[in-house]
């Protein structure tokens, strides 16, 4: 059987990512980014190995993009196009797996979206506009939450009375699923042990970040909750804070709900803390220079990332390692290494050499010898999500 072509679509309320995939390649055959839909400066842009080319696509539409796409994708899949997977944020309690797209699997996704107001119509829109262009091809939702619906209930559970669980499904999910999953199944690899006979822990650092405890192949708890706001400190996301706080800013200075959501998910953060910027790249820089706002920003970021590291561990039976991935974890030795150093109590210490050695896309074990084993895992969700889709193809 010829090697399979899988198209991976991630949609925004505005936007398109798109990877087209090879089961046979490493690499990307297409990939590119559609922005800006529904305005008058709609684009799409498009990378096929070394070359590169945009379409304006004036009022575009999700459907408008993915009709001019799709023709692209045909002739870099030399044709033949096996299947469409769809990235959806949302997979409630229904989704433990990813699904082969039909009505009902639809109507699932729809009924979930009051739980991400912003992510599930996004996909839907995706979704509906691919089916009707292509109703012949087989295509699969694959969900970020759905890793995580292994959690026990005592870790998914919060401490609120009981039908705010069940008839509003208050609890937490989790997401990165698809992202843990594949640096855990690397990770194993990598170490040679088994996937379904290996505990790891995993932070996936990017814009959002996320920590995860993974057992013999399965999310065991993670640092996300109901929604990406809960856990760690982000870019623009606070992160925990006192849950007190929503009351506090409404009393004492008549904040709404509006911009009490907004400023925790959009000024608060890395940003917030260095009143500079969301980007870790740049805050290092800045840092260097003596910026105060960026070293606190730092600082707050790793201590609150080793806290919740050691938190994880409480659901693994052993470690057989410690994962960074994500932007910052896959290109950031001094976060590496400030975090770790906050984890003396698990053993954890890093060989300076290869932590700095590995950054772009260079992974593989960084810890100091005779150390618990720590791993710097370049992410790829596009291919978890590519043979997610393929698996469901048979
Ligand atoms: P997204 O969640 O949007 O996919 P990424 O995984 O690309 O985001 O991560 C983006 C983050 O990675 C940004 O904070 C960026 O500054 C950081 N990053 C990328 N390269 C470096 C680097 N060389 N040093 C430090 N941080 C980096």
């Amino acid at each position: 059987m010829p090697a399979r072509n899988i198209l991976v679509i991630n949609c925004g309320s505005s936007s398109i990512k798109f990877a087209l995939i090879n089961e046979a390649h490493s690499h990307f055959t297409l990939s590119g980014l559609a922005e800006r839909l529904g305005s008058h400066d709609a684009v799409l842009h498009w990378q096929r190995g070394d070359e590169k080319g945009s379409l304006m696509l004036p009022d575009g539409d999700h459907r408008a993009a993915l009709a001019q796409l799709l023709p692209l994708v045909q002739n870099a899949a030399g044709g033949t196009l096996h299947g469409i997977g769809h990235r959806v944020v949302h997979g409630g309690e229904h989704f433990t797996s990813a699904s082969l797209l039909d009505p009902q699997v639809i109507a699932a996704i729809r009924a979930i979206a009051p739980l991400a107001p912003l992510h599930n119509p996004a996909s839907l829109l995706g979704i509906e506009a691919a089916l009707s262009l292509h109703p012949q091809l087989p295509q699969v939702a694959v969900f970020d939450t759905a890793f995580h619906q292994s959690l026990p209930e005592h870790a998914y559970r919060y401490a609120v009375p009981e039908h705010l669980y069940r008839e509003h499904g208050v609890r937490r999910y989790g997401f990165h699923g698809t992202s843990h999953r594949y640096v855990s199944h690397r990770a194993a690899e990598i170490a040679g042990l088994a996937v379904g006979d290996s505990s790891w822990l995993s932070a996936h650092l990017g814009n959002g970040c996320s920590t995860c405890a993974i057992v013999n192949g399965q999310s065991r708890d993670t640092s996300m909750g109901m929604t990406p706001l809960e856990g760690l400190v982000m870019g623009t996301r606070s992160g925990d804070v006192d849950p007190n706080l929503h009351g506090h800013l409404a009393r004492a200075l008549g904040w709404s709900l509006e911009q009490i959501d907004a400023m925790l998910n959009k000024d608060s953060g890395l940003l917030g803390l260095s009143s500079l910027s969301n980007d870790m790249r740049s805050l290092e820089q800045a840092r260097d220079q003596g910026h105060v706002g960026a070293t606190l920003a730092i600082e707050v970021f790793c201590y609150r990332l080793a806290k919740s590291l050691a938190a994880m561990s409480c659901a693994l039976p052993q470690l057989d390692g410690l994962i960074f991935t994500g932007g910052i974890g896959e290109n950031s030795p001094l976060v590496r290494s400030k975090t770790v150093a906050h984890l003396k109590l698990l053993n954890l210490a890093l060989d300076k050499e290869a932590n700095a050695r590995s950054i772009r896309g260079v992974g593989g074990p960084i810890q100091a010898y005779g150390h618990p084993r720590v791993l710097v895992v370049p992410t790829n969700e596009e291919r978890q999500i590519a043979l997610d889709t393929l698996a469901l193809l048979h």
